[in-house]
């Protein structure tokens, strides 16, 4: 196999990041890369396992939308399938099997393969058991109210309706398309076909956040448009709030759809100010010392990296 390029990409995620912290952009992005192999320096190794560290809060979400997938595709089959049973056959399994990797340690030496939870990884979990309880209850009310409001409303969808989404559980490289040259990451969580019109829900078990949801909805309007020649007109999207059992429906008029762009296009722009001669076809990044630490601490005390800037933050505080 060829050597591996980092290429330059821009995702939502990434772009949170880079606006709340340069370096966290540089080290998950940069400072991790090669860090998989033998001969990576020992800061490399670092940054590649702290960037592959979970969080109790992403699990809860991975578990809770792999459950309400469970129950969708056994309502596609004709079987029943209440919250317990997925709550007791996929939810519960999958926390369980991570919550333990995390604990065992193995990660150590293969961070891509088990699971490290930063809450276990930087001790700043005080009750674990209060913890897992909370998450539970958080998890199962997911569930039913996926079955008491959602189902209801896409229950009917058919497999060959739906677009296979490339997500990192199904190998390979993960949904993307191409704008402008740049490769984009996007990732819906559902997504399917009605004649003309293209559907997409996002499954949140947190807390809701209109603003914020609503512009990542907006790239996967973009995904849709770019990958899949739809018409905006013909997009439908949806933030669900399972936690809430609320839904967020709307469309994208042709102005926010622009304003969406040029937001992406700035955070683009922004990025590759970074880069060495601007090159994001070369993507080699300026020295690390130029991608500057957070100015606010409080991002500190959620980042995965902490272990790699600890040093350099105290100095500077
Ligand atoms: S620990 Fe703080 S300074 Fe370092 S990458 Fe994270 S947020 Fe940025």
């Amino acid at each position: 196999m060829g050597e591996l390029k980092n290429t330059f990409s821009w995702s939502f995620s990434a772009a949170a990041d880079f606006d709340q912290c340069r370096r966290r952009r540089y080290w998950s992005k940069y400072g991790m890369w090669g860090g998989w192999g033998r001969n990576a320096s020992t800061e490399q190794k670092t940054a590649y396992r702290l960037c592959k560290m979970d969080n109790r809060w992403g699990l809860m979400g991975q578990a809770a939308e792999n459950a309400v997938m469970w129950v969708l595709k056994q309502h596609q089959l004709g079987k029943a399938a209440d919250a317990d049973a997925a709550w007791n056959t996929i939810a519960r399994p999958f926390l369980t099997k991570k919550w333990n990797e995390s604990n065992e340690g193995f990660w150590r030496t293969q961070p891509k393969q088990f699971c490290c939870l930063r809450e276990h990884y930087y001790k700043t979990m005080e009750d674990e058991n209060g913890a897992k309880r909370q998450i539970a209850a958080q998890i199962q009310n997911c569930i039913a109210n996926f079955i008491g409001k959602v189902l209801p409303r896409i229950g009917s969808i058919q497999p060959n309706q739906e677009f296979r989404i490339a997500t990192p559980d199904t190998g390979g490289d993960v949904e993307h398309f191409i704008y402008e040259g740049v490769k984009i990451y996007s990732i819906p969580d559902y997504a399917y076909r009605i004649g003309d019109q293209i559907h997409i829900h996002d499954w949140k078990a947190g807390k809701i956040k209109a603003e914020q949801h609503r512009l990542q909805l907006s790239l996967y309007a973009l995904w849709a448009i770019v990958k899949h020649g739809a018409k905006l007109e013909n997009i439908f999207l949806y933030v669900e709030y399972l936690n809430e059992g609320q839904v967020l429906p709307f469309q994208l008029s042709e102005t926010e759809m622009e304003e969406a762009k040029v937001r992406m296009g700035t955070s683009v722009g922004e990025m590759t100010e970074y880069l060495e001669d601007f090159d994001r076809e070369k993507n080699v990044p300026l020295p690390k010392d130029e991608w500057e630490l957070t100015d606010d601490p409080q991002n500190c005390t959620q980042c995965n990296f902490y272990e790699l800037c600890k040093a350099e933050l105290a100095v500077r505080d």
